[in-house]
């Protein structure tokens, strides 16, 4: 392990990794080389701090926290570990920093960039072998900061520009017009020749690299789909905010395929955002009520399981019965809910094949997503959904496969730094699987992952499982996939 900086030979020799290709490689721009600092360790994030940090609603749990024993096997698999090597900004190290603030420690603007910093990404909650609930933590530790530090002006300007936009599918219906504009009529490329975008603050910089490409016409999926033939089950299909909006065709191709599978599809009209996003970033009562519209409008479609294609969004709802536990009026229905949640490929291994798939000749890298593999557990079902397909040859991310793109919610747009480095080391990775399509069931690690091919001037077209599978029962060719 000598090629290896201390921190991460000490990160490894911790999770007992045997060979330095286990762990942090030369790959991209990010890497050893740059793991020198935590990015934006001098910044002010605070107009003042409050003593002590956590308030009584929920703090983490303090049996949670001590089910930590310290013993860093959850190191290696810390994106923000391996690019800054710094405790603080590791599993370990945040769960430290959290016990800290739970004795009395004011919440200063270092700790709450430490916790900022965090993508959500839960690698560590599989790589613990104490079965320390992480993502517990950090949720309520999200919650704290939301509720008792006082951000810089600007900060608190982009978070609400962000948090009053994206969960809305209506109001980012009102942003597509401009943006086919600017992406249609050649301003984009005259203002990416320009210049001027190395001019703008990091994270509208991001938010411009990150901008789908604005479909010609959308792909409305109607209130009531039938079943091909008999039907096997009756489910609700989640919609989605920037799914609707920007990735329309996958939810389109979605419904096809489970109704090809022999499902009625209900898609509740009235359904809003589940939450994700807000939950994601300590929104507490903004995500309580989405939850709640979500469980309102399902419960009304009378369906036997939910499906959901984006893995942020399915890994959220499953845990609407730990986010709602103190309602009356709705934690029994929030337990009951969240049982019937289920990511598309999970539900389609749980029935089983009838439609009959059509042979398509390509060579496919899978990437996990981190809600998917670390949140909700799932590897398994999305790679034997894919193998399903005669002809098909599926490939893995040779490197780092545990590791996040960066995309993790809205982080590659408020931690650009940090994320454009995490997603240019993965698509490097994904590079090197030397595969002619990038299939994900995320639509976040979709446009990371693309932004930073473009950054390295390559192309690997990109498209969701559910679009392959659809392409497949449909017998279309391979040439219609991806974008
Ligand atoms: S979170 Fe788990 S893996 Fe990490 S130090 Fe604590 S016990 Fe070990
Ligand atoms: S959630 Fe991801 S970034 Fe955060 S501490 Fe765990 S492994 Fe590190």
């Amino acid at each position: 392990m000598t090629d290896l900086p201390s921190h991460s030979r000490a990160a490894a020799q911790a999770g007992g990794a045997a060979e330095p290709s286990d762990l942090a490689q030369d790959v991209g721009a990010a890497g050893p080389a740059t793991a020198q600092a935590t990015v934006g360790a001098g910044r002010s994030e605070s107009g003042f701090s409050l003593l002590p940090a956590f308030d009584g609603h929920h703090p983490p749990d303090r049996e949670l926290i001590d089910d930590c024993v310290h013993c860093g096997f959850c190191l290696p698999t810390c994106p923000t570990y391996l690019l800054f090597g710094e405790e603080m900004d590791s599993p370990r190290g945040r769960i430290h920093l959290m016990t800290q603030a739970l004795e009395g420690e004011a919440m200063n603007s270092t700790m709450v960039r430490h916790f900022d910093l965090c993508l959500g990404c839960l690698a560590c909650v599989t790589a613990c072998p104490s079965g320390v609930q992480y993502e517990k933590l950090i949720e309520a530790t999200r919650q704290q900061v939301e509720r008792r530090h006082q951000r810089t002006r600007a900060d608190r300007l982009f978070r609400e520009l962000i948090y009053r936009l994206f969960p809305y599918p209506r109001r980012l219906r009102l942003m597509t017009l401009p943006l086919k504009l600017y992406q249609r009529a050649g301003v984009q490329r005259a203002v990416q020749r320009s210049g001027v975008l190395q001019r703008l603050p990091e994270r509208l910089r991001s938010m411009e690299e990150l901008m789908p490409p604005i479909p010609a016409r959308g792909n409305p999926v109607p209130a009531w789909t039938p079943a091909a033939g008999a039907q096997r089950a009756r489910v609700g299909v989640l919609l989605g905010c920037v799914q609707r909006t920007f990735f329309s065709h996958v939810n389109a191709a979605t419904v096809r395929v489970l109704a090809a599978e022999g499902c009625g599809v209900a898609a509740p009209p009235g359904q809003g955002c589940c939450g994700a996003l807000s939950l994601h970033a300590g929104r507490e009562a903004e995500g309580m009520a989405f939850a709640r519209g979500a469980i309102d409008s399902f419960e009304a479609a009378q369906v036997d399981a939910v499906i959901v294609n984006v893995a942020g969004c399915g890994s959220a709802m499953k845990e609407y019965g730990h986010l709602l536990r103190d309602d009356p009026q709705y934690a029994e229905r929030a337990r009951r809910f969240s049982a019937k949640v289920r990511d598309a490929s999970e539900f389609l291994q749980e029935i089983g094949p009838q439609a009959e798939r059509h042979p398509l000749p390509v060579t496919v890298v899978y990437h996990d997503a981190c809600h998917l593999q670390h949140g909700q557990g799932i590897t398994r079902q999305p790679r034997a959904t894919l193998q399903q397909i005669p002809e098909l040859t599926l490939r893995e991310v040779p490197r780092e496969r545990d590791i996040c793109c960066g995309s993790a919610g809205t982080y590659n747009l408020l931690e650009p730094e940090a994320g454009r480095e995490l997603g240019d080391r993965k698509a490097h990775n994904v590079l090197a699987a030397d595969a002619q399509l990038l299939v994900t069931a995320n639509p976040g690690c979709h446009l990371q992952i693309q932004a930073s091919l473009r950054r390295l001037g390559r192309n690997l077209p990109a498209a969701h499982v559910m679009e392959v599978v659809d392409a497949s029962i449909r017998g279309a060719s391979t040439e219609t996939l991806g974008s």
